[in-house]
C-alpha cells in the first residue's frame, strides 16, 4: 500500500537534497529525474469521441474537460487500424506494443469447433509485454490501477490493482475474489460495499438521462436499452467510487482509472442522437414508429452521459493536488451505426471510429498545444518519460514531447532501454483462465454486437 503524503514528501525532500549535493559536488546526476514531481493520473474513457465533445465544450457543458484542454495539450488519438476490440487497444495503450506482440487479440479466445466450441474472455495471464505501470512501479514508484481491461486475475504491482471484474465481484466467492479480483487480496473485502450492481440503479438515476417531458419517458428504455444504461451507469459509479476511496488517503505516484460507460451508451443510444443514422418513419414498419417515439425521450441520452462522464472526471480530479499531471484518453472514437438491420441499429466494432481522444494537463504540460499525429502507441512511452522511466526501443510509438514545457522536457529527457520484456506473466500463458463470471461477460459482449 502507498505511503502517506507526508512521508513521501520527506522522501522527495531527501532525494532533492541528494541531487543538490551531487550538483554541488560537480557530478552529472544519472538518476531518474524529478522525484519531486506531483502524481500522475490516467483516466481512460472508452469510446470518447471529439465530434460529441467539441460542440458540448462550446456550449460550456463539459467544464472539467474544458479546463484540462484549456490549460494543456489535446488532440485526436489514432487507434489501431484495422479496427480492434477495446481489450486489444487498451492493452496496446498499456504496453506500447502491437496486438501480435502483447498477446491480447480480441474479446474472447475461441477454441474448438461445433459442439466442442467455446470462447473464453481473455485474461491477464495472456499478456506478453510489460504495462507502463509495471515499469514505473518497478522503478520504485507506487501505482494504483482500477478497472483496466484484461487485468483479471489482478497481478502483483508496486501498489494495488483492482481488475475489470470489480463490478462483478459478487460473482466470485470470498476466496476467489480476494485472490483474483484485487491485488493485494485484502482489498476485495474493503471495496465490496462500494460496488454498484446494475439492478441497484434507481428510476430516479435513469431519469437523469431521459427526457421525462416526452410521451414515453422511462418506458423508452424498455428492454435492452434499460439494461445497457444500468450496466454503464453502475459500472462507472463503481469505478469512480472505488477510485475515490482508494486514491484519496494514500495517493500513489501513478493512478489509472478505466471508465467504460460512454462506449456502452454510445453503442445503444447513438441512433437516437443522430438523425442521419435513423430510417424515416414508415407507418407500415412498427419498428420505425417506435424508434421515432423513443427518440423524443432519448435524443439527448448520449450527451447527458458525456455530462455525467465529465462530472466523474471532476469528482476524481478533485482529490488530486494541484501539481498532478492528468492524461485523459480513449481507445477509439465513435460514429453512427450506419447500417440498419431489422428495425434496429447494427452494433459492434463497426460503430467505432479511428480517432479517439487525448488530453494532457499539468505543471509540465504546455498550455494550448494541439496534438497532431498522436497514436495509441504513444501513450506508454509518454507516461514512462513523464515518470522518469526509460522507453523501450521495441515500442513503435513516440514520446509526445511537443506537449511538454521546455523546462519539463529538459528535466525529463527521453531515455531508452532495449526492451521492458515479457512482463510479470512471463509471456507463457497459452489459454485464458476461466472465471466464474464468463457467462455474464459473454452476454454483455453479445448485446454490444462484439461476439456472436
Ligand atoms: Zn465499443
Amino acid at each position: 500500500m502507498a505511503r502517506t503524503r507526508h512521508v513521501k514528501a520527506s522522501i522527495a525532500a531527501t532525494l532533492l537534497l541528494a541531487t543538490v549535493l551531487l550538483v554541488v559536488g560537480g557530478c552529472q546526476s544519472a538518476s531518474p529525474p524529478a522525484a519531486e514531481d506531483g502524481p500522475i493520473v490516467v483516466l481512460g474513457i472508452d469510446g470518447a469521441e471529439w465530434s460529441v465533445i467539441r460542440p458540448m465544450l462550446e456550449r460550456g457543458e463539459l467544464p472539467n474537460l474544458a479546463s484540462l484542454i484549456e490549460r494543456g495539450a489535446s488532440g485526436p488519438l489514432r487507434s489501431l487500424d484495422p479496427r480492434q476490440g477495446s481489450p486489444v487497444i487498451w492493452t496496446t495503450i498499456a504496453t506500447g506494443k502491437p496486438p501480435e506482440e502483447h498477446g491480447i487479440s480480441g474479446f474472447v479466445k475461441e477454441k474448438g469447433a461445433a459442439a466442442e466450441f467455446h470462447n473464453t474472455p481473455f485474461s491477464s495471464n495472456m499478456w506478453r509485454a510489460s504495462a507502463f505501470w509495471d515499469v514505473i512501479g518497478g522503478a520504485g514508484r507506487e501505482v494504483g490501477i482500477i478497472g483496466w481491461l484484461v487485468t483479471w486475475p489482478a497481478w502483483e504491482v508496486n501498489g494495488f490493482m483492482v481488475s475489470q471484474y470489480v463490478q462483478r465481484l459478487s460473482g466470485f466467492t470470498g476466496e476467489e475474489a480476494g485472490g483474483s479480483v484485487t491485488f493485494p487480496a485484502g482489498l476485495a473485502e474493503r471495496i465490496a460495499p462500494l460496488v454498484r450492481e446494475s439492478g441497484s440503479v434507481t428510476a430516479e438515476e435513469m431519469a437523469g438521462f431521459v427526457n421525462m417531458e416526452s410521451e414515453l419517458g422511462l418506458r423508452s428504455l424498455e428492454g435492452q436499452n434499460e439494461e445497457a444504461l444500468r450496466r454503464a451507469f453502475s459500472g462507472d459509479e463503481t469505478a469512480v467510487t472505488v477510485a475515490l476511496s482508494l486514491l484519496a488517503d494514500e495517493m500513489p505516484d501513478l493512478s489509472c482509472v478505466y471508465i467504460r460507460g460512454v462506449d456502452e451508451v454510445s453503442h445503444r443510444f447513438w441512433v437516437y442522437m443522430d438523425p442521419e443514422t435513423r430510417p424515416p418513419v414508415d407507418l407500415s414498419k412498427p419498428a420505425t414508429v417506435l424508434l421515432s417515439r423513443q427518440t423524443e425521450a432519448l435524443v439527448d441520452l448520449v450527451r447527458e452521459y458525456y455530462r455525467y462522464a465529465d462530472a466523474n472526471v471532476g469528482r476524481i480530479l478533485e482529490i488530486f493536488p494541484e501539481d498532478a499531471t492528468v492524461l485523459v484518453c480513449s481507445d477509439h472514437g465513435f460514429r453512427g451505426p450506419g447500417v440498419w438491420g431489422e428495425g434496429r441499429p447494427h452494433m459492434g466494432i463497426g460503430q467505432h471510429s479511428l480517432d479517439g481522444v487525448a488530453i494532457l494537463a499539468g505543471p509540465g504540460i504546455a498550455r494550448g498545444v494541439e496534438l497532431q499525429g498522436a497514436t495509441v502507441y504513444d501513450i506508454a512511452p509518454t507516461l514512462l518519460t513523464m515518470a522518469g522511466s526509460a522507453v523501450a526501443k521495441d515500442m513503435p510509438g513516440r514520446v509526445l514531447e511537443e506537449a511538454f514545457t521546455t523546462s519539463f522536457a529538459r528535466s525529463h529527457r527521453v531515455r531508452y532501454v532495449e526492451t521492458h520484456g515479457a512482463g510479470p506473466h512471463g509471456g507463457d500463458g497459452d489459454e485464458p483462465i476461466e472465471s466464474p463470471v464468463d457467462d455474464e461477460v459473454r452476454e454483455q459482449l453479445r448485446s454490444l454486437g462484439y461476439i456472436e
